[in-house]
């Protein structure tokens, strides 16, 4: 299925932000993305639960995104946990999601955390990680096919507008 213009214009205003030389990896372009809105994005490994792939957590003063340890397909879960930001799923407040759980989460985390996803795309997946997804499919797959300068992507570009 073809990427809605929505997604496609969310990668895109990524790839612009791809420093101009050099190789561009995919955490090299999380990178660009949090310098763009002035805001860091950690990355880091972890213990999730069984079949998470990855969750992305919102603190007032930046966003983490959590992969899973020993997942064969990391750049794909950190490239889709990119897309919900990007494309601005927010995910839900901790202090609500605390209300859900029988156990209360430590006023800690809910003090300095704002929001958090957390998900991996399964058979019947919500609308925003189908968006999601979309965005990490298109993203990894212009990234496999990005030239290491900028002029070049230029070109790419217009060839793609026009072809
Ligand atoms: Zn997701």
């Amino acid at each position: 299925m073809p990427a809605s213009r929505r997604v496609t214009r969310a990668v895109n205003g990524v790839l612009d932000l791809a420093p101009r030389r050099g190789e561009v990896s995919l955490a090299r372009l999380v990178e660009s993305v949090a310098e763009d809105r002035g805001r860091p994005i950690e990355l880091k490994m972890a213990e999730l639960p069984p079949g998470v792939c990855g969750q992305w957590r919102q603190y007032a003063d930046r966003d983490v995104f959590l992969i899973q340890q020993g997942l064969p397909a990391g750049d794909r879960t950190l490239a889709h946990e990119l897309g919900h930001l990007v494309l601005g799923h927010e995910g839900i407040s901790v202090v609500e999601a605390a209300r859900d759980l029988t156990e209360f989460a430590s006023s800690d985390l809910i003090g300095y955390m704002l929001n958090q996803r957390t998900g991996c795309m399964g058979p019947s997946g919500e609308d925003l990680e189908q968006e999601a997804e979309d965005f990490a499919a298109l993203l990894i797959y212009r990234l496999g096919r990005l030239p290491s300068d900028r002029a070049s992507i230029v070109q790419v570009r217009l060839g793609e507008a026009f072809g």
